[in-house]
């Protein structure tokens, strides 16, 4: 009975609920884009199940979120923000970086990056002014690093062409501003404005779909366009900023992926997942009771849509309801695609500076593509089957310009591997590392090899650590450190990265 109890208080069925701890809360953002081509019907009949068609359902619904949100919602600066600020337009701004930032990002982690970007560009016209350098500084280590850059673009906008208004309605904000999608536009109407029109991120896709039992695709545009009808509709008309955020916030805190808190659920008695896992908890507790009388012996009887089959939003019959898997059935993606593997040979070059310290080679990505125009090691792309001579006499090459110097292949140190998951693609980076013998800018003949060269520059450890660098930089940074203080003492020819305290 014990495993009874457990699956009931997460929601889940027999086997995965129990034993199951709380994940850290996220809100990871992941629009949704809404197709407005021709969708495949639905008919009355099938939407009846999938949707709320009792207004005193939808207002009890609001209600309940509505008073939890009040209660436990997370005290996080930009909800300050928002409620603090009177002036429109700064309010628009607050909400709009701080939905930018949460794309795809911790809460954990957007805070910090949030407190800095307000301090330093506490307005529209003062990021409108930032240079793209000082953006990407700010951004390292927050990832998806256009993101950034588009939200600088469109500030400039508004202070350039929108005489520094930023449009109130969702579908201005989507149709004039670089960047911002259904979703973001949805969140800044309703929590600056008081907009009345829903939003649909990750956290609500998983909330929506477990209440409404909604089993299809949920990244299908046909699917999708429901998500948006049902926030649409449920959205309150009196508070619709706090009812989006409180969708979100249940998704981040208590409706979570793998192991949701359905007994402090404030809308589980809406919830037809719920319903359906307690009923059948409530066969299975019977029958090991020994109450199996003749009629219990046979599934229960739990409502479904009364087209199943051939329902749109069902379940898809190749993959039915798997008791196992509790409210967790919903909601149903499509397999992912994997990311592509890619390799990268880097190297770490220093130098002595010109007051005798240690300096180290960065390089500018191009303006577009991966990492646009962010700093980094040199690095080379590494075709396949390279072995590792060859491997090192590629990467010899590409760094002999800013060597300044013949360097013979030993001398380039192999460090290490770094791996890192960019969204599409799985990166491999080998890292060496170079200990140059003298000033390179010295050496003879190397600034005509640099013309060709892009932008670079020679920095400290406290100059790399805060420029606009990414986080795959910053591991390869550590595993040389690393590899640096073991090497010491063992007699290993290293390069100086400085030997930090651990935990730092
Ligand atoms: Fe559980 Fe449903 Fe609430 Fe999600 S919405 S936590 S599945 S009761």
């Amino acid at each position: 009975m014990s495993k009874l109890r457990a699956a009931a208080r997460s929601g889940r069925g027999l086997q995965q609920g129990a034993g199951e701890g709380r994940k850290s809360p996220r809100r990871c953002r992941k629009n949704v884009s809404s197709h407005k081509g021709m969708l495949p019907p639905v008919s009355a009949q099938q939407s009846a199940y999938h949707l709320f068609s009792h207004p005193a359902e939808i207002e009890a619904f609001r209600k309940n979120l509505l008073a939890w949100y009040d209660k436990c919602k997370r005290d996080l600066p930009w909800r300050k923000l928002a409620a603090s600020e009177s002036d429109a337009n700064r309010r628009a701004y607050a909400v709009w970086v701080s939905e930018i930032m949460l794309q795809q990002t911790q809460v954990a982690t957007v805070i910090d990056y949030y407190n800095r970007w307000m301090q330093k560009w506490p307005t529209l016209q003062a990021l409108a002014k930032a240079s793209l350098e000082e953006v990407n500084e700010l951004w390292a280590g927050l990832g998806y690093y256009s993101r950034g850059k588009r939200l600088q673009e469109a500030a400039q906008k508004v202070v350039s062409e929108l005489a520094g208004q930023m449009p109130a309605t969702a579908e201005e904000l989507q149709r004039l501003l670089p960047g911002v999608g259904r979703y973001t536009a949805g969140a800044i109407a309703s929590i600056s404005y008081g907009q009345a029109t829903g939003v649909v991120d990750g956290n609500v896709i998983r909330v929506l779909c477990r209440v409404r039992c909604i089993g299809a695709d949920s990244s299908s545009p046909a699917v999708a366009d429901r998500l948006w009808d049902l926030a649409n509709a449920l959205v309150d008309p009196a508070r619709p900023g706090d009812f989006n955020q409180a969708m979100m916030e249940l998704g981040a805190t208590v409706c979570t992926p793998r192991a949701p808190l359905c007994m402090e659920c404030p809308v589980k008695q809406h919830c037809k997942a719920r319903c359906r896992v307690e009923k059948e908890l409530e066969f299975a507790s019977r029958r090991l009771l020994g109450k199996a009388a003749s009629s219990c012996s046979q599934a229960p009887d739990i409502e479904e849509c009364a087209a199943t089959g051939s329902c749109s939003l069902c379940l898809p019959a190749s993959e039915p309801w798997d008791s196992s898997l509790g409210v967790a059935n919903f909601p149903r993606r499509a397999a992912k695609k994997q990311p592509r593997a890619e390799r990268t040979a880097t190297c770490v070059l220093e130098r002595r500076g010109p007051r005798g310290q240690p300096e180290y080679l960065i390089v500018q990505r191009p303006s577009s593509g991966l990492l646009a125009g962010l700093w980094e090691f040199p690095s080379l792309a590494l075709g396949p089957g390279l072995k590792e001579k060859q491997q090192r006499e590629a990467l010899l090459a590409h760094v002999q310009a800013w060597a300044g110097e013949a360097v013979a292949r030993g001398r380039l140190r192999h460090v290490g591997e770094v791996s890192h998951v960019f969204s599409h693609i799985h990166q491999t980076y080998v890292v060496y590392s170079l200990l140059l013998g003298r000033d390179p800018e010295m050496a003879s003949g190397w600034r005509d090899e640099m013309l060709e060269r892009p932008a670079f520059r020679w920095v400290t450890q406290a100059e790399f650590q805060k420029s606009a660098v990414s986080t795959a930089m910053k591991k390869v940074w550590k595993v040389c450190e690393r590899q640096n203080c073991e090497g010491r003492g063992s007699g290993q020819v290293s390069v100086s990265v400085p030997c930090l305290p651990r935990g730092r």
